[in-house]
């Protein structure tokens, strides 16, 4: 075990514990049940892997059989969004859980790891996504730099994902592409708190902070079956990338985007699928 994954795995045990706080004090069982688009299981997270080099994106697949979607799969994650069919209508609803806690969409507690990875950021207040027929609950987001997805070939600086899983545990991921431009205070809690070095995690409390304006309900959204864009680069994850970027300032840009380091999948191919684009009115 070399110093990086002796620190990986410090962090892995570390976001286990801080699972188990945040579990136990959220009070609603299963919904801080870490999946998402990093593997969460203990067996996955002690493969190694990296955004560059021999355990970068193009040997992922090589690493571990877990990890054999990421070279054979036919439905990967991220893709460069274009020459999408447009379509009127859509399937999004956003509805917020029947707790308390939701009246007011505001968040008092988030939780913050840097897995070695990227940037995972979970809060107490439960946000749903009901989507043909199904209902997901929002359980992390996390960030890349520069975006995984790209639209007509251009990278943003950012993106954000916010991923949301069924009981089933299927996952439904909201794409936020993110550049620069207008300061937007909602993200300024979520910065303040970012932890700096892999493995290190934060927790904080009496925040006030409005979910409903942190992941907006979008108007034009892109549309597509994809994957984990992390190993295992698992399939069946419904994608809705946001067509209009949000804005965050430069100074606000620069305190996170050092931290993640490149942590971007190269975009994969298409295929046969179907790329949409989802306008509502
Ligand atoms: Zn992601």
């Amino acid at each position: 075990m070399n110093d990086e994954c002796r620190k990986r795995a410090a962090g892995t045990v570390l976001l286990i514990m801080l699972l188990l706080v945040g579990c136990s004090q959220s009070g609603h069982d299963g919904k801080v049940e870490q999946v998402g688009e990093d593997a969460r299981d203990v067996h996955l997270a002690e493969v190694h892997w990296t955004y560059s080099g021999e355990e970068g994106p193009d040997h992922w697949g090589k690493l571990s059989p877990d990890f054999a979607p990421c070279s054979e799969g036919l439905e990967q994650s991220p893709i460069d969004l274009t020459n999408a069919t447009t379509v009127d209508g859509g399937a999004f609803e956003r509805r917020i859980g029947e707790t308390a806690l939701t009246i007011e969409q505001r968040a008092r507690v988030m939780n913050l790891v840097d897995n070695g990875h990227t940037i995972q950021v979970t809060n107490d207040v439960p946000m749903a996504l009901d989507l043909d027929g199904k209902h997901y609950e929002l359980v992390q987001y996390h960030f890349h730099a520069p975006s995984e997805h790209t639209i007509n070939g251009e990278f943003a600086p950012l993106e954000v994902h916010f991923v949301h899983k069924s009981a089933a545990g299927e996952l439904a991921v909201i794409g936020v592409l993110v550049e620069e431009g207008e300061h937007d205070p909602i993200w300024d809690p979520v910065l303040a708190a970012l932890p700096t070095h892999d493995g290190e995690s934060r927790h904080i409390e009496d925040l006030e902070l409005d979910m409903s304006e942190l992941r907006p309900l979008p108007k034009r959204y892109y549309r597509y079956h994809g994957s984990l864009t992390t190993p295992p680069c698992s399939e069946g994850v419904e994608w809705f990338v946001m067509a209009e970027k949000r804005q965050i300032s430069p100074e606000q840009m620069a305190t996170l985007v050092p931290l993640l380091d490149n942590n971007n999948r190269p975009v994969q191919p298409l295929g046969e699928r179907e790329l949409v684009l989802v306008s509502v009115e």
